[in-house]
């Protein structure tokens, strides 16, 4: 083992592994011990914070989940720009400092033979002086999920579709409370803003916008709910799928069970979910809104995207070095 490695502050000493020379890098977190994550999704590379406590459960499944698109890949894939920074300023350090240090090893004892016709000098250096790692601040946290599964936390900035953790097993209940709990703060969001400005939004689409969004992800939620509730009462599986529709929901519900799933719901509630049914297709139970074809056209895509990624997107950044997981260097 050769000694004196240095190595700046944030890393682990050096231990040697057959021929490997192995560190670790630290990850900063915030002052409640959140980090950073980064969907690796390009269409989605979604920002959000774990906390260090429970970020064994990832390395225990080697999965993790982006709350926001749902895609399930490697946990190491997750790492923000500024942790794959600093992790490669952990490896450039690793390796400088080895081989410096493996140089002045070699060359230690070492005397050229007079009249062998060759003459050597090597001249040690100083040892090799570390550089500090680049550091960083996380984001503010805004809003905290806690997932009813477990209890596991996320710091999140977007509608919530999965837990991290949990994957395509969140209890869909969860999701849809989530939703449900956020679409008033969006919508009175837009009261804070200066009148000009809310003005704008409006006139550009931006409440109906809002709505959608947030009433997509509360539909993509019924869906998902009533499906696992159905299988889960042990009702044979749907040759069609009736999990698109409220109505045909509501039909097969009453197939299946003999009642109305919407039978508890308030006026307002029938309106909310008549909102997202498509234009022409509501049932007595539910008022007409000719307003959208959310359900079929934009809540399948996502609503499955965490399911139908399982084990198959683990994408092709790999070798990315892990935060935690030893950095290594190897003499040859
Ligand atoms: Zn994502
Ligand atoms: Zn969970």
């Amino acid at each position: 083992m050769p000694d004196r490695i240095t190595l700046p502050d944030g890393m682990s000493d050096p231990r040697r592994h057959g021929s490997e020379i192995t560190s670790s890098v630290s990850i900063p977190s915030d002052e409640d011990g959140f980090f950073g994550r980064e969907c690796p999704e390009q269409d989605c590379l979604a920002y959000f914070k774990l906390h260090g406590d429970e970020y064994h459960l990832a390395k225990q499944t080697g999965l993790l989940s982006c709350p926001s698109c749902g895609i399930r890949a490697n946990h190491e894939t997750f790492m923000t720009p500024e942790q794959v920074q600093r992790s490669n300023a952990a490896m450039r350090e690793l390796a400088q400092a080895t081989a410096h240090q493996l140089l002045r090893d070699a060359f230690k004892g070492f005397k050229s033979r007079p009249g062998s016709g060759v003459s050597l000098t090597f001249k040690p250096g100083p040892p090799h002086r570390p550089r500090p790692l680049p550091t960083y601040v996380e984001r503010e946290t805004v809003r905290t999920f806690t997932c009813p599964a477990g209890g596991h936390r996320a710091v999140i900035y977007d509608r919530l579709v999965a837990c991290p953790y949990c994957g395509p097993d969140t209890p869909p209940r969860a999701v849809l409370d989530d939703n449900l709990a956020v679409l008033p703060h969006l919508l009175g969001s837009l009261e804070h803003l200066p009148a000009k400005d809310k003005a704008e939004v409006k006139a550009l689409g931006g409440e109906p916008a809002i709505a959608e969004r947030t009433l997509t992800g509360a539909v993509a939620a019924i869906q998902s709910s009533a499906k696992d509730l159905h299988a889960g009462i042990g009702k044979p599986v749907t040759v069609w799928n009736p999990w698109q529709s409220p109505t045909r929901l509501a039909q097969q519900w009453q197939a299946s069970f003999g009642a109305d799933p919407f039978a508890g719901l308030t006026p307002e509630e029938h309106n909310v979910v008549a909102l997202a049914s498509p234009a022409g297709t509501s049932s007595s139970t539910m008022a007409a809104r000719p307003m959208s074809g959310i359900w079929r056209s934009q809540a399948t895509p996502w609503l499955w995207a965490g399911r139908s990624a399982t084990g198959r997107r683990s994408s092709g950044t790999s070798s990315m070095p892990s935060p935690s997981w030893p950095t290594s260097s190897s003499p040859e």
